[in-house]
């Protein structure tokens, strides 16, 4: 069919409108058109996500950082105070000791994918509420799905629980190996509560030697 130039544009700017507005299949088809990396495309889907109310707050939406390909992925609960100035996960003081936490593995933050359970900070850093997870839950999903991790470490009840879909507490939880997403799925406590609770560090670098012997067999 001949297309004239002012026809080609007008479908252009039509696309990139849509794009904007009802950005998945739009940005599925854009990302095949361009050879683009899904999850990034993913990524650009989630920035312009209005799909709860959360979007009204936040200042920046933290989808994840770190390998696309990467063994482990370890998924939190939120976005905090530092993380939604910086739009990067796990960057304040809990995720300082995160890092810290993975060079100790023998890692460094960049061999893994770092994520949440949702991707805008919820006021006052209270727990997300079951529409807000609801509505969020399908990122999550996408990029483990495209990520493929070998390992999953949860960090926290609330990702544990999320994940798992169980009522279960942290305690019952940590150091148990799930099958989920089509990983293993290892529970731990939240960096931040390590912070609180130092006594918990020793169980924790139980579930971290866990991890990384399943990630690859090394042992540590
Ligand atoms: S928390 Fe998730 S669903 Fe809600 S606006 Fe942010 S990206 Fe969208």
């Amino acid at each position: 069919m001949d297309k004239s130039p002012d026809l080609l544009e007008t479908l252009s700017l039509a696309r990139d409108f849509l794009a904007r507005e009802i950005p998945g299949p739009i940005a599925r088809a854009k990302a095949d058109e361009q050879g683009d990396d899904p999850l990034a495309v993913l990524g650009a889907e989630a920035c312009a996500c209005q799909k709860c109310g959360l979007a009204q707050t936040r200042m920046s939406v933290v989808f994840g950082s770190g390998r696309a390909d990467a063994n482990l992925v370890f998924v939190g609960e939120a976005p905090g105070a530092e993380e939604d100035r910086q739009g990067v996960p796990f960057v304040g003081a809990a995720g300082q000791l995160l890092t810290r936490m993975i060079e100790a593995m023998g890692l460094v933050r960049e061999d893994v994918y770092i994520a949440n359970i949702v991707k805008c900070r919820p006021p006052n850093n209270r727990d997300p509420k079951p529409d807000e997870i609801a509505a969020c839950r399908p990122y999550l999903e996408r990029q483990l799905d495209l990520i493929a991790p070998v390992v999953i470490c949860t960090l926290g009840r609330f990702a544990a629980q999320t994940l798992l879909q169980t009522t279960e507490a942290i305690g019952r939880l940590r150091g148990r190996v799930f099958d989920r997403y089509g990983a293993k799925v290892v529970p731990t406590y939240h960096p931040a509560a390590l912070l609180r609770n130092p006594q918990w560090k020793r169980p924790t670098w139980e579930d971290l030697k866990l991890v990384r012997k399943l990630c690859d067999g090394t042992e540590i």
